[in-house]
């Protein structure tokens, strides 16, 4: 497993701050305590990786990991949406510059949005999945805590969110169960990962 290498690069900002662009990179996106942060874990095989991300000051940061022997292939953890203090003017500094990432980051390959599967495709994680596809970029749902479900609920879950998403965007969006407690759908999503980023 490449990913298992990830290790924290930088926390970016602004536009400036930015690793050079051109190499290949995957975003992660979810609402606050959807599980993102579990998940990157269980998918990089690490127990600490993306506390890094939470730590007071980060939360409206773009936090690289990058993944050795390779200097151009990044993980990128983007703010958790629905920290609730943070100021009005800092929202709309998040907002464009989240903005600008997705229309013109060239390295972008594909957007990973976990979810709780109890709760899906919440305004936020709609917004998104519309930047990603909007700019032809395929996405990947992680339909996380499965394992506060019963199969054939999970089952039901994932049926509902893939027929939405199919009516939605067609093809662009793919969607999978997970669990970061369990590690159910653990390598399911190792291999979209692994292969956005040509590992
Ligand atoms: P983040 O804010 O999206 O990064 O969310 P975290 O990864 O910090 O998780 C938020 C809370 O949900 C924590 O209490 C986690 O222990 C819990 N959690 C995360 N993933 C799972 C999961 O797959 N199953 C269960 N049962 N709890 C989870």
């Amino acid at each position: 497993n490449p990913l298992a290498r990830a290790k924290y690069l930088l926390a970016a900002h602004n536009a400036k701050q930015l690793p050079a662009d051109g190499g290949f990179e995957v975003a992660f996106a979810g609402r606050s305590n959807a599980g993102k942060s579990t998940a990157l874990n269980a998918i990089c095989h690490q127990n600490a990786l993306a506390r890094v991300s939470k730590t007071p000051g980060r939360t409206q940061q773009l936090v690289f990991f990058d993944i050795p022997p390779h200097t151009d292939k990044y993980l990128v953890d983007l703010p958790g949406y629905g920290y609730a203090k943070v100021p009005k003017d800092l929202q709309a500094h998040w907002q464009a510059f989240i903005d600008q990432y997705f229309r013109t980051r060239e390295a972008l390959k594909g957007l990973v949005v976990v979810m709780d599967i109890r709760h899906p495709l919440k305004e936020y994680d709609r917004q998104m999945l519309g930047y990603a596809v909007s700019r032809g970029l395929p996405a990947h749902a992680i339909l996380t805590k499965a394992d506060k479900l019963g199969r054939g609920a999970q089952g039901n879950a994932m049926l509902a969110v893939r027929k939405e998403m199919q009516a939605e965007y067609r093809d662009a969006v793919s969607v999978q169960v997970f669990s970061g407690e369990s590690k159910q759908g653990v390598e399911e999503a190792r291999k979209v990962i692994g292969g956005w980023l040509e590992l």
